[in-house]
């Protein structure tokens, strides 16, 4: 596999899923061969929160966020939901963000379960605002919705960002991050996001096991294809986008 000179950041992925079973190591090892030096791994519910601050425990380059996905909340309901926030509560100081973690209309149509999801999605981000931790947002078809909600917060990151473009002004206007996932790769739509997004504002993810710009599973090391998608949508150097980006998720992220 092809590496690069510069030393790339995943801001979002998921390697302690269990399609990393069978070759997690190796895979977290072709990561930094090709250059991508740092991971931010989310957890989404109880248990992936567990593995997540273990992987960060094993790994000190691997950086833990700990979530409770719309999914989950649909899913399986308050219980389970107040279960995971109760587990964010204490064990926020032990994590570099809250999410990932907001509402997902893709998946669910029905607007009673919107309110529901915005419902948990704020005692999350009252555990965002009382931690003073940044806070990760799975927005998917609710990115306005969301933005609505976060205005108290100072660090917001909007993972796997594919809303409007009159949105992202929105977002890169209140001083917020938009990630860009390895999408980018083949989907003109992220396409047009990056060539509008300021720079400034602009980080970098996998969302792996999802996502993959190649055949397969997705993982940390084919960051390496967004890096060279970007730099040829924005007339840059590979090097400078791995550059800008790593510092824009340091400082996001407050590494
Ligand atoms: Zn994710």
């Amino acid at each position: 596999m092809r590496s690069m000179q510069t030393t790339i950041i995943d801001a979002h992925c998921h390697l302690d899923f269990t399609k990393f079973n069978r070759d997690r190591d190796e895979a977290i090892q072709r990561a930094r061969n090709a250059g991508v030096v740092e991971m931010i791994n989310s957890g989404i519910d109880h248990k992936t929160n567990l593995s997540t601050l273990a992987l960060a425990e094993q790994y000190d380059f691997i950086h833990p966020a700990l979530g409770l996905s719309p999914l989950v909340v649909s899913h399986y309901g308050d219980e389970v939901a107040r279960n995971i926030l109760t587990q964010l509560e204490e064990n926020a100081h032990r994590a570099i963000a809250i999410g990932e973690a907001g509402m997902d209309y893709f998946h669910h149509k029905d607007e009673k379960e919107h309110e529901h999801q915005r419902e948990v999605f704020r005692k999350v981000v009252d555990i965002a605002e009382s931690t003073d931790l940044p806070l990760v947002i799975h927005g998917r078809d609710a990115e306005a919705d969301a933005l609505q909600m976060v205005q108290d917060l100072d660090r917001v990151i909007f993972h796997c960002y594919g809303g409007s473009l009159d949105t992202m002004q929105e977002i890169t206007d209140a001083g917020y991050y938009i990630s860009i996932s390895t999408l980018v790769c083949f989907s003109e739509h992220h396409q047009s996001l990056v060539k509008n997004l300021p720079l400034d504002r602009m980080l970098i993810e996998t969302d792996s096991p999802y996502l993959s710009p190649r055949k397969g599973r997705n993982e940390p090391a084919y960051m390496i294809d967004s890096v060279s998608t970007i730099a040829r949508l924005r007339h840059m150097e590979e090097t400078e986008v791995a550059d800008i980006t790593r510092k824009n998720t340091y400082r996001a992220f407050g590494l």
